[in-house]
């Protein structure tokens, strides 16, 4: 099975086990208690698992150029002997890593570096408070030098190669695009003058490692970022990188601040390996794809063709640790799909925290969350499967214990299966799928269309019921609210009830937002969301809020917020004020979607029966409901029974 992934490839000398990298992410495990020992965990998990090439997280090679206080950094001669563990876990498992030579420029922050940040030129990037300072010759000259000390320190902690950062908008990069590089001097202006930078790092890396030292270069495939370099120029500066000396192209895409999502999950599968194939024809080194590519099938597939030599995967392998081992053994459906939600890697990230995974909360935490089989055999009922729910049985039963999922609904999933059926969010099918697969191979009895009332063989036979019932649809207290003909969201996903072709939505979170799309790709014309709060959206994570927003707006929903009080509503209309003033808006149909109440109504009961209960996800807290919070709740409540 996925023999293109395993054909053998070596660069300068380094033998892979695969063609597969797992590409740079900033995890912040560093950062936490006893982080090292953390993060050498995280990898060798990896490393097991048949990963080629392991890339760690950007490692600042000068305190200015520091992504944030919790980055790796190679800046200081104790990181040599800091690193080492780490280089030798990986090297323990069989696996290969190399440090990323990285340094932010003007997406520097100065709170975390209490320095300036500098770059080619004193431009503020819009998605940072601060503005750079202009680097000076000197300034240049050494980043220059850091970058190769940098290279020395990470080859003598045992790092099998180094990347060069070279995209993403971060210092190289800036250099060479005219946007950020205004320079007049001879790093500056024309193009030859723009790449020195890069070049000069190039060379100056493999001066100072060797010839027979691994040099990878990661550079931008495509900027997508108005007036800067164009595709003419990354060809060509592709093959001087080359020249300089790298022994492999890393293709990233897309700046941090570009307003064009690269990676989230309305991106389509695999949509930028076209430009990693164009650059490979242009240099006789290999090169890598990267983004969006989550599946071993699809990796395998490119791989196939020849037209690059490697593939980059990062994210998929927060979510399976071995997902390359599952392709190489064919377990296809067994592999726990990076789903490009962003919620608990980068937005994770970006909040200052470390990184996880929604869909494999033991992501970032292979210290803390074992699988260590249960003492004791017991019977686990787990009453509703939804995320919760489901996470809850997977663990239980790895660990032993007999157990038992129910749910009302013919399907597993719970609100998942909404989620799913909104347009760009159809990877929630592969999370379904996985814990499908998963429940069968670990033997869990599934009960679908069943509803417990209290009095139940199973109920009594149980030694530990789980509630994961999830939440009902919150009712708003408007007058006239109970108007049979005003319909909720849940009716709507689930194809119970029809709208019209002007559709009133009452909530603007995640769900009225899902909803809208859902009704836009069905055709409904004019819809309109209508809510308390001034900001849409609310709930959903920094790195993909703007970019539902955006798409609403592409799409012509209509967002009216900061309504002051709401005088009625029926089936055909909404009566509120706003700024003071009253007015009506018209509908075909009223739909509901205005947050969420826990459903427990069975506690009373079980508890009356003297079983113990435990209530995790939507149902214990309806507000901060989310799946990964859910999935989080029951990964560790069934590491407890
Ligand atoms: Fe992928 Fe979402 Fe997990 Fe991040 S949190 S690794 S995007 S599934």
């Amino acid at each position: 099975h996925c023999e293109s992934l395993f054909k053998p490839i070596s660069i300068n000398g380094l033998a892979l086990r695969s063609r597969v990298i797992m590409g740079s992410m900033h995890v912040g495990i560093e950062g936490l208690e006893n982080g090292i020992e953390k993060l050498t965990e995280f990898y060798k998990l990896r490393a097991k698992h048949d990963v080629g090439l392991i890339v760690t997280g950007g490692a600042a090679v000068n305190a200015e150029g520091s992504g944030g206080h919790d980055f790796m950094t190679i800046y200081e001669e104790e990181d040599v002997q800091r690193w080492k563990p780490l280089t030798q876990g990986v090297h323990d498992e069989g696996g290969a890593i190399a440090l990323q030579l990285f340094h932010a420029g003007r997406y520097a922050y100065k709170a975390s570096t209490q320095l300036d940040p500098v770059a080619p030129s004193p431009l503020q990037s819009p998605i940072n408070p601060d503005q750079p300072r202009e680097m000076t010759e000197e300034d240049i000259k050494r980043t220059i030098e850091d970058f190769a000390q940098g290279a020395r320190r990470a080859k003598d902690a045992g790092f099998d190669a180094v990347e060069i950062m070279g995209s993403e908008g971060y210092l190289i990069n800036q250099f060479l695009s005219p946007v950020t590089n205004k320079r007049t001097d001879n790093w500056g202006g024309s193009f030859e003058n723009r790449l020195q930078f890069a070049l000069k790092i190039t060379e100056a890396v493999r001066r100072t490692v060797g010839p027979d030292y691994p040099v990878l270069f990661r550079m931008s495939g495509l900027d997508l970022i108005e007036g800067s370099t164009t595709e003419m120029e990354t060809l060509h500066f592709a093959k001087r990188v080359e020249k300089a000396g790298a022994d492999l192209l890393n293709i990233g895409i897309g700046w941090h601040e570009s307003r064009v999502p690269t990676i989230s999950m309305k991106v389509p599968r695999m949509k930028f390996v076209p430009v990693a194939e164009k650059i490979a024809q242009e240099v006789d080194i290999p090169v890598v794809a990267s983004n969006r590519i989550n599946d071993p099938q699809d990796a395998n597939d490119i791989l196939e063709k020849g037209t690059v030599q490697l593939v980059s995967m990062a994210r998929p392998f927060l979510a399976d640790p071995a997902i390359v081992t599952k392709g190489r053994e064919g377990r296809f459906d067994e592999v726990n799909t990076c789903i490009a939600c962003n919620q608990a890697c980068l937005d994770h990230v970006f909040e200052g925290k470390a990184a996880t995974c929604l869909v494999n909360p033991e992501a970032g935490r292979e210290t803390e969350l074992l699988m260590i089989p249960a003492k004791t055999k017991k019977n686990i009922l787990i009453i509703g499967a939804g995320p919760a729910g489901l996470e809850t049985a997977r663990v239980s039963a790895e660990r032993g214990h007999s157990v038992t999922i129910v749910d009302e609904k013919d399907e597993i999933g719970g609100q998942l299966n909404y989620s799913k059926r909104i347009p760009g969010k159809q990877e929630f099918y592969e999370t379904l799928r996985y814990y499908r697969i998963q429940l069968k191979l670990l033997g869990v009895t599934v009960k679908l269309g069943t509803h417990l009332t209290g009095e139940d063989p199973l109920i009594n036979q149980a030694d530990e019921i789980i509630l994961s019932t999830g939440i009902v649809p919150r009712v708003p207290e408007i007058d006239g609210v109970n108007d049979p003909n005003i319909i909720s969201y849940r009716q709507v996903f689930e194809g119970t009830a029809k709208t019209g072709d002007n559709v009133v939505i009452i909530g603007g979170g995640g769900i009225a937002c899902d909803l809208a799309l859902f009704l836009k790709e069905k055709g409904v014309s004019s819809i309109t969301l209508l809510q308390r709060s001034k900001s849409f959206a609310k709930g959903i994570g920094k790195t993909t809020r703007w970019a539902t927003i955006m798409e609403m707006k592409q799409n012509g929903v209509q967002m009216i917020g900061g309504i002051d009080h709401y005088h009625c509503i029926d089936a055909h209309s909404v009566t509120y004020t706003l700024d003071g003033e009253k007015k009506m808006i018209k509908a075909d149909t009223v739909v509901l979607a205005a947050g969420q109440l826990t459903n427990n109504d069975l506690v009373e009961k079980l508890t009356q029966l003297g079983k113990p209960v435990h209530i995790i996800g939507g149902a214990k807290d309806a507000l901060g409901l989310d799946a990964k919070k859910a999935i989080y709740d029951g990964a560790v409540l069934a590491r407890a029974l």
